[in-house]
């Protein structure tokens, strides 16, 4: 049984930006980035609903690391760059897998109703976010997996006890089909 008096309200959790116990959100982004400094955090899969149903289970932490910067044109951005180790299910013999991932983005930030950038056509400049004066890293963090996941991972030849015959290798579609890729480097032979 656990009593709660009025002493117990003078604790709380300190707002540390790393740890389980982070408060995952960057007050004003904007400045944020124009100060070019970096903040680490660490969320785990369970705490990431949105991620639940690509998973095998729930297990799994990442850790992110994000950076404030400005572009050559001197527009504010966030680099993003999310590690960990998620379990996924293979797309063989549905057993478990430890999937590596480990990710890296920018995302320009625009004031809400800003202009979107002129380039965002370009594949290779950054994505864009409109924010507001709190971002949400939580969010931010659980989307960018979310794009990042390759929708078909596999064990390598050998840790696989299922057969290559199901003929799903919709990895490559993604592109990240080269991380799934890692995990399978024998699986050019297999059928
Ligand atoms: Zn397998």
């Amino acid at each position: 049984m656990i009593i709660f008096d009025s002493d117990s309200r003078k604790y709380y959790h300190a707002p540390l930006m790393s740890g389980p116990d982070a408060v995952h959100r960057l007050e004003d982004p904007f400045a944020f980035a124009r100060s070019g400094n970096s903040l680490k955090g660490r969320l785990a899969i369970a705490d990431m609903p949105r991620l639940w149903d690509r998973m095998a289970d729930t297990s799994g932490t990442v850790e992110y690391e994000i950076r404030g910067r400005v572009d050559p044109r001197q527009r504010p951005l966030l680099e993003l760059e999310i590690a960990g180790a998620v379990r996924m299910r293979c797309d063989r013999c549905l057993d478990q897998l430890e999937f590596p991932l480990k990710l890296a983005s920018r995302v320009l930030l625009l004031q809400p109703g800003a202009a979107h950038p002129d380039d965002a056509d370009d594949p290779a400049s950054p994505e864009w976010l409109e924010v507001g004066r709190v971002l949400d890293l939580q969010e931010l963090v659980e989307d960018e997996i979310l794009l990042g996941l390759p929708y078909s991972v596999r064990h390598s030849g050998d840790e696989c006890s299922g057969r290559a015959d199901n003929g799903r290798i919709g990895a490559k579609a993604s592109p990240f089909s080269a991380l799934a890729s890692l995990m399978e480097p024998k699986q050019a032979n297999k059928n």
